[in-house]
């Protein structure tokens, strides 16, 4: 999926977050879920937080680790050492969005790289007029939320 879906879908599942979780500040949970919903592109050398670090795309292969459970495990790992509970809940919404998006491409996701070849497999392509549908979808269902929360 493209960065400003990723985005979306934190943004959306970030405001589930919000009306469970009751962070003191919302926005600073917001901008957590949606900075991790575009984390795991971090291995892509062409995606908006890969290309400032393109050390990682040349070692790591693109949805590969980043894409997998370790990573979101990693992700719990680093965030408990500098945020208090409810913002690693933040972090951690926003980077499972993003494996979530990323499972319902043709290309999918393998869960359990590289100890596994198994992976989810959706049926949309990135970048084409299903993607769209689903941010579309997905920004109408957040203006919603965003407006009854
Ligand atoms: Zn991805």
């Amino acid at each position: 999926m493209m960065f400003k879906t990723h985005l979306m879908f934190g943004f959306l599942l970030g405001l589930f977050g919000i009306q469970y979780l009751h962070p003191s500040n919302q926005v600073l949970f917001i901008i957590i879920a949606m900075f991790c919903s575009a984390l795991p592109d971090i291995d892509h050398p062409d995606s908006k937080i890969g290309k400032n670090v393109k050390i990682i795309a040349f070692l790591f292969e693109h949805r590969g680790f980043f894409h997998s459970i370790w990573a979101l495990l990693l992700v719990f790992f680093l965030f408990s050492l500098t945020l208090g509970k409810v913002y690693v809940f933040a972090a951690l919404i926003g980077y499972i969005s993003h494996l979530l998006a990323d499972a319902m491409t043709k290309e999918g996701i393998k869960v359990f790289h590289p100890f596994s070849k198994y992976a989810i497999r959706g049926f949309i392509r990135t970048g084409t007029l299903g993607e769209l549908i689903v941010f579309l979808v997905v920004s109408v269902f957040s203006v919603y939320k965003l407006v009854n929360l």
